[in-house]
C-alpha cells in the first residue's frame, strides 16, 4: 500500500484540465510589477530608482534583514515607476513597475557556478542572492531552511506531491525538465553531506518516474518515493510521517524531526542557478478553472499581471464568481486582475456557476466528520465555537496554533460552517496575545 499520513481527504482532483498540457512560455509582458515583498520575512528596500535603466536578473531590492530574499529585475528595461500596487495579500505593496525594451538584455551576474570547488557557505550565499524561496506558496527563504538544517539533519525529502485539486505545474516540470528536479535535489543532497533523500510524488503522477530514474543512476543517493494521493499529502508534517514515520511535534520544525523539505520548482531553482547562473525570474502557473476557456500551465516571468495569464488562455467563459491564486484549499482570493505572479505563485484559478455557493446559514450537526479528516489530530469544530468570544487560553488548549490551514474540515463539513476561516481568526488571537506579552 502506498504510504501516507492520517486524516486527510480525497476531493476531485481536477487535474486532468491541464496535466496533459504542455508547458507554454508567455511572451515577457510590455511591463512586470514587482513587488518588495514576495517571500516570508522582512520587505526589501528598492536598490534602483525611476528612470534607471536594469538588465533582466540584476538584483533591484534587498534587505539587510537575516529572513530575507532579494528581488530581480525579470525583463531588461527602464524603471516606470516605484508606488504602492495592488498585491496577492489583499493590500496593496510597494511595487517596482519596469517598462520592457524587450531585449531580455542580461545582467552580468548571470553566470554558471563552478559547483567542483564551491564551499557550503559561497553555496547558501549563492542560493541567497538568487532570491529563492519556497515555490509551494508559502515562500520562505531557501537559503535559511539550508543553513539551519545543514548538520542537524539526516533526511532530505523533495516535495513533488503537488496535492490540491487543479495545479499541475510542478507535475509538468518533472514531466518535461526531469534532469532540473533530479539533478537540483542531487546538489542539495551534497550540500546536506550526502544525506538519504527522496523526491516524492503522489500516484496520481507515476508517470514521471521513469524520467526522474534517467538522472539518478543506482547508488547516487536519490531516490523516487510514491505516496497515496491524498490531501494534504504535501503539507510538510503529513510528508514527513508519511516518508519517514516521524512525527513533527507541535510548535516544532521539520529539522527538529531530523527532516528538511524543498519543493520541486524550489529545487529545480537551484539547479538553474548553478548550471546557468539565473536568479528567480519566471514561474509555471496553472491557469484553470470552471470559468477559464482553456486551460493551460505557462511559463511567464515574475510580476506578469494575472490579467495576461487569463488573456492567454481565451479569457473567462462568463465572468467568475471567485478568483484565486493558489490551490482551491489554501489559495487567496483574489480581487484584482492586476495583481502580478510572485514567487509563490503556482496557480490561477477562476470559478463560476455553483461551483462557489456560501451557505447563509451554516449549522453544525455535530456529525464529527471534521474531526475524523483532520491531518492534525485537532478538533476543528471545538476551535470554531470559540475562535471569537472565548479567552485566549481556551484557544491555546485546543491547539488553534496547530492547524495547518489545510481546509479539510471545511471541505466535508455537511453543515458548511466556514471552520478554517474561523480557525484563522482563532489563531491571529493566540499570535496577537503572544506579541503583547
Ligand atoms: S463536520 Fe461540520 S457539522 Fe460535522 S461536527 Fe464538524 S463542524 Fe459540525
Ligand atoms: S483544523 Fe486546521 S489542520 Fe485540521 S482539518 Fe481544519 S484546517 Fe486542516
Amino acid at each position: 500500500m502506498a504510504r501516507t499520513f492520517k486524516g486527510g481527504i480525497h476531493p476531485d482532483g481536477m487535474k486532468e484540465l491541464t496535466s496533459s498540457k504542455p508547458i507554454e512560455k508567455l511572451a515577457p509582458p510590455e511591463y512586470v510589477v514587482l513587488p518588495i515583498s514576495m517571500h516570508i520575512g522582512a520587505p526589501c528596500e528598492p536598490l534602483v530608482s525611476k528612470g534607471d535603466y536594469v538588465y533582466m536578473g540584476q538584483k533591484i531590492a534587498d534587505s539587510p534583514a537575516p529572513v530575507s530574499a532579494p528581488i530581480h529585475a525579470s525583463i531588461s528595461g527602464t524603471v516606470r515607476d516605484i508606488v504602492p500596487m495592488p498585491h496577492s495579500n489583499g493590500s496593496k505593496v510597494m511595487s517596482i513597475i519596469i517598462d520592457n525594451d524587450f531585449k531580455d538584455a542580461p545582467h552580468e551576474s548571470i553566470q554558471p557556478k563552478d559547483l567542483s570547488t564551491i564551499t557550503t557557505e559561497e553555496f547558501i550565499s549563492a542560493v541567497r542572492e538568487a532570491g529563492i524561496v519556497g515555490h509551494g506558496g508559502a515562500a520562505f527563504p531557501t537559503h535559511i531552511k539550508i543553513s539551519s538544517g545543514i548538520g542537524k539533519v539526516d533526511r532530505l525529502i523533495i516535495n513533488a506531491a503537488e496535492c490540491e485539486p487543479y495545479i499541475t505545474s510542478d507535475h509538468r516540470i518533472m514531466l518535461e525538465r526531469p534532469e532540473e528536479v533530479a539533478e537540483g535535489a542531487k546538489l542539495l543532497r551534497k550540500m546536506f553531506g550526502d544525506i538519504e533523500t527522496a523526491i516524492c510524488i503522489e500516484n496520481n503522477k507515476q508517470n514521471v518516474v521513469e524520467g526522474l530514474k534517467k538522472y539518478l543512476p543506482d547508488g547516487c543517493g536519490v531516490d523516487v518515493t510514491v505516496l497515496a494521493t491524498k490531501y494534504p499529502q504535501g503539507a510538510e508534517k503529513q510528508l514527513i510521517f508519511a516518508v519517514t514515520g516521524r512525527e513533527v511535534q507541535s510548535g516544532k520544525l521539520p529539522a527538529d524531526a531530523g527532516c528538511a523539505v524543498f519543493n520541486a520548482d524550489t529545487t529545480a531553482a537551484i539547479y538553474r542557478l548553478f548550471n546557468k547562473g539565473v536568479p528567480v525570474l519566471r514561474r509555471i502557473v496553472t491557469v484553470s478553472g470552471s470559468a477559464i476557456c482553456e486551460p493551460k500551465n505557462l511559463e511567464v516571468r515574475i510580476g506578469t499581471p494575472v490579467e495576461k495569464l487569463i488573456d492567454a488562455c481565451g479569457g473567462f467563459k462568463e465572468a467568475p464568481n471567485k478568483l484565486l491564486m493558489g490551490g482551491p484549499m489554501m489559495g487567496t482570493a483574489l480581487s484584482s486582475l492586476d495583481v502580478p505572479v510572485i514567487k509563490g505563485t503556482n496557480a490561477i484559478l477562476a470559478f463560476c456557476g455553483k461551483e462557489c455557493v456560501l451557505n447563509p446559514n451554516p449549522v453544525c450537526i455535530r456529525c464529527g466528520k471534521c474531526v475524523e479528516v483532520c491531518p492534525m489530530s485537532l478538533v476543528p469544530t471545538y476551535i470554531y465555537r470559540s475562535y471569537e468570544t472565548d479567552p485566549v487560553q481556551v484557544l491555546e488548549k485546543v491547539n488553534a496554533l496547530d492547524c495547518i490551514e489545510c481546509g479539510a474540515c471545511t471541505f466535508v463539513c455537511p453543515g458548511k460552517l466556514p471552520l478554517v476561516q474561523g480557525i484563522r481568526v482563532a489563531k491571529q488571537r493566540v499570535l496577537d496575545a503572544r506579541r503583547k506579552k
